[in-house]
C-alpha cells in the first residue's frame, strides 16, 4: 500500500516526549473531581503524559452513557491548569472540533466509529483547515486498511502535520481472548507504508480487560510502536463506560514500570549482543504461538458446544488419530521431530478435551479463555 503523508515527527509536537508516549485517563469524563483526581495521580509518576477523557461518546447502542457533553470541556481546562498535562478528547463532527478549539483542548482523536465514515472525517478535516493541533486517527472498527489510510490522508490534506494513528483493534467474529482482534499486521502494514507516522497502541480497547494490558502493551513496544493509550480511572468498577477494561493510576504505573523498551535504531541494535537479538525474536514468536493456541482452544470450545447440542461424544478416537497423524506428518516435513510433535499434540488434545468436558457438564457455560 502507498501512503504519502507530510508528517511532523513526534519529538516536535509533544513536549519532553520520551518513549512510550503515554495517553492516559478515563474512557469518559464523569465529574470534575473524577478527572482531576485521576489526572493528578497520573501526573505524579508520568508528567509527560497526555490526559485523555471522552466528552462525547459514540456508543454502539443507545441508552448507554453518551458523554457528559460541553461542561466536561471546562473540567479539562481545569485538569490542565492543576496538573500541567496536555489534554486530549475524541471528536466526531465539526461542532466537537470547534468546541475543543474554543476550550483549549490540546490534542484531538477521531474514534473508530467515525473513521469508518469518510463524510464525517472530511467534515472534521474541513474545519481543521488552518489550525495547528495534533490529531490521532483510530483504526476503523472493521479491518479495512484503506479506510484508515484514507482518514489519515484527509486530515493531512487539511494541513495537519502533527498526525498519528491509534491501533485499537478490529471487530471480528473470532476475537480470541480479546475484545477487539489486534490484527497486528494491519498496524505493521500502515507503519511500513509510512514509516514516519507515529503509531500509538490502545491495549485497553484491544484487551477489554486489565489482565491483558501488560502483555499487549509490551507487544506494542516490541513492534516499535511509539506510545500507548490506556484507559485509567480513579475507580474503574464505578466507571460510566468501559468499566471492565479500565485500570487505576497505581495499576497504570505498574504496567509502565514493567515495560521493557527496546530501541530499534540501527546503532543500538549493533551494540546489542546477538543473543539479545535472538531472544527478542523468540519472545515475539512465543507471543504469536500463544495467540494461536488461545484461538485454537476457543474453537475447541465451540466444537464442544456443538457436540453437546447434538449429543455427540467428546472423544472420537478415529478422528483424533487421523488428526495427530496428519499433524505429525506436516510438522515432520517442517523439520520437527516426531516425538516432540506427539508430545505437543497430546498436551493440546488434553486441554481441548478438558474444555469440551467443561462445556458438556455446565449448563450455563461461562468458561473463558
Ligand atoms: C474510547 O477511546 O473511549 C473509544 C470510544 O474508543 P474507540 O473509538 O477505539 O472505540
Ligand atoms: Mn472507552
Amino acid at each position: 500500500m502507498k501512503l504519502e503523508l507530510d508528517i511532523s515527527p513526534l519529538k516536535n509536537w509533544a513536549v519532553n516526549y520520551s518513549k512510550p508516549l503515554l495517553i492516559a485517563g478515563p474512557c469518559s469524563a464523569e465529574s470534575e473531581v473524577q478527572i482531576i483526581s485521576t489526572a493528578k495521580q497520573i501526573a505524579a509518576f508520568y508528567p509527560n503524559s497526555i490526559f485523555r477523557a471522552g466528552i462525547w461518546k459514540p456508543r454502539t447502542r443507545p441508552n448507554t452513557f453518551e458523554g457528559i457533553g460541553d461542561i466536561g470541556l471546562n473540567w479539562m481546562k481545569q485538569v490542565k491548569k492543576e496538573t500541567g498535562l496536555l489534554t486530549a478528547t475524541e471528536v466526531a463532527n465539526a461542532e466537537h472540533v470547534e468546541k475543543c478549539l474554543k476550550h483549549g483542548i490540546d490534542i484531538l482523536w477521531i474514534g473508530a466509529r467515525t473513521t469508518v465514515n469518510p463524510f464525517s472525517v472530511q467534515e472534521i478535516a474541513d474545519v481543521l483547515k488552518g489550525v495547528d493541533i495534533p490529531v490521532f486517527v483510530k483504526n476503523p472498527i472493521y479491518p479495512d486498511l484503506q479506510l484508515w489510510a484514507g482518514a489519515l490522508e484527509r486530515i493531512n490534506n487539511a494541513g495537519i502535520k502533527k498526525i498519528g494513528a491509534i491501533h485499537r483493534g478490529f471487530h471480528s467474529y473470532d476475537n480470541g481472548p480479546f475484545r477487539n482482534s489486534p490484527r497486528w499486521e494491519m498496524a505493521i502494514e500502515l507503519k511500513t507504508a509510512c514509516p514516519e507516522l507515529p503509531v500509538i497502541n490502545d491495549p485497553s480497547h484491544i484487551g477489554g480487560t486489565p489482565e491483558l494490558i501488560p502483555y499487549l502493551a509490551q507487544k506494542a513496544m516490541d513492534l516499535d510502536m511509539d506510545g500507548l493509550m490506556i484507559e485509567t480511572h480513579i475507580n474503574p468498577k464505578s466507571a460510566w463506560s468501559d468499566a471492565k477494561q479500565q485500570v487505576t493510576p497505581a495499576e497504570l504505573k505498574e504496567i509502565i514500570d514493567d515495560l521493557s523498551i527496546r530501541s530499534a535504531s540501527v546503532a543500538s541494535i549493533e551494540l546489542q549482543s546477538k543473543l539479545d537479538e535472538l531472544r527478542s525474536v523468540i519472545h515475539k514468536l512465543d507471543n504469536d504461538l500463544l495467540e494461536v493456541l488461545a484461538k485454537r482452544m476457543a474453537v475447541s470450545k465451540q466444537i464442544g458446544e456443538y457436540k453437546r447440542d447434538n449429543n455427540i461424544t467428546i472423544l472420537q478416537a478415529a478422528h483424533w488419530k487421523k488428526l495427530i497423524d496428519s499433524s505429525v506428518l506436516n510438522g515432520n516435513q517442517l523439520g520437527l521431530p516426531q516425538e516432540f510433535l506427539k508430545g505437543l499434540y497430546h498436551l493440546i488434545h488434553d486441554e481441548s478435551i478438558r474444555r469440551q468436558t467443561d462445556v458438556m457438564n455446565k449448563k450455563d457455560n461461562k468458561t473463558s479463555l
